[in-house]
């Protein structure tokens, strides 16, 4: 199963990626995470990541798709993947598609997280994150340990500096400009499955569960599909 999440910031793709994989067993990797980790790790792709990093450029999409292909080689992902931050754009989402294809494998289901601009915002307002692994807290939903400390790494945890009313705009506008064709072009596709964020995260949990519970009985055996 590979699903895609899309969302703008603070529409929680994020956290619900994680849940999804906590549930059903399959990775969830985001882009983010794979890139701090392959240059950590000084992996031949990290180092080359590094390089346009460096000269302040975006990683070429070329190399994202190594690190996607690379991924699809290894067991642990052959049940399920869950890319987050991966695709964003239309010529990545064509880039993938032409790799699964040749893996003889096609994307089961884009889930988008859709939210009005003013909801991220007061969302994001109460967010505060791990200064050292970059685990996120949220005031109300997800309140933080009273010791200021992460749970995960002991790391400081501090408000983030690009959770600013401005810094969202310009992400909004972002997404507006280069990831929404691609929505569209899963739309076209007939592989998007629009998510309403509003609400709790256990509501929007269960929209969630219901369209992947679709997509598996639609896969179960005897539909022929793997
Ligand atoms: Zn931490």
């Amino acid at each position: 199963m590979i699903i895609v999440l899309v969302g703008a910031p603070g529409a929680g793709k994020g956290t619900h990626g994680r849940r999804i994989s906590a549930k059903r067993g399959w990775p969830h990797v985001s882009s983010g995470d794979l890139l701090r980790e392959a240059v950590e790790k000084q992996t031949p792709l990290g180092l080359e990541a590094v390089r346009y990093m460096k000269a302040g450029v975006l990683v070429p999409d070329a190399i994202m798709l190594r690190w996607v292909e690379e991924l699809l080689d290894k067991p642990e992902y052959a049940d399920g993947i869950v890319l987050d931050g991966f695709p964003r754009t239309v010529p990545q989402a064509e880039g993938l598609d032409e790799l699964l294809e040749r893996h003889d494998l096609e994307i089961d289901c884009v889930l988008f997280f859709d939210i009005v601009e003013e909801s991220a915002v007061e969302r994001l307002a109460s967010r505060i994150s791990c200064s050292r692994c970059g685990l996120i807290y949220n005031l109300v939903t997800q309140p933080p340990p009273e010791s200021n400390e992460c749970d995960r790494c002991g790391g400081t945890l501090e408000v983030r500096a690009d959770d600013g009313r401005e810094t969202i705009h310009a992400r909004f506008i972002e997404f507006r400009g280069s990831t929404q064709p691609m929505i569209d072009y899963y739309q076209s596709a007939g592989k998007l499955a629009r998510i309403d964020t509003r609400g709790g995260i256990e509501e929007v949990g269960a929209r969630v569960t219901a369209v992947l519970d679709g997509l598996a009985g639609r896969k179960a055996p005897g539909s022929g599909a793997g």
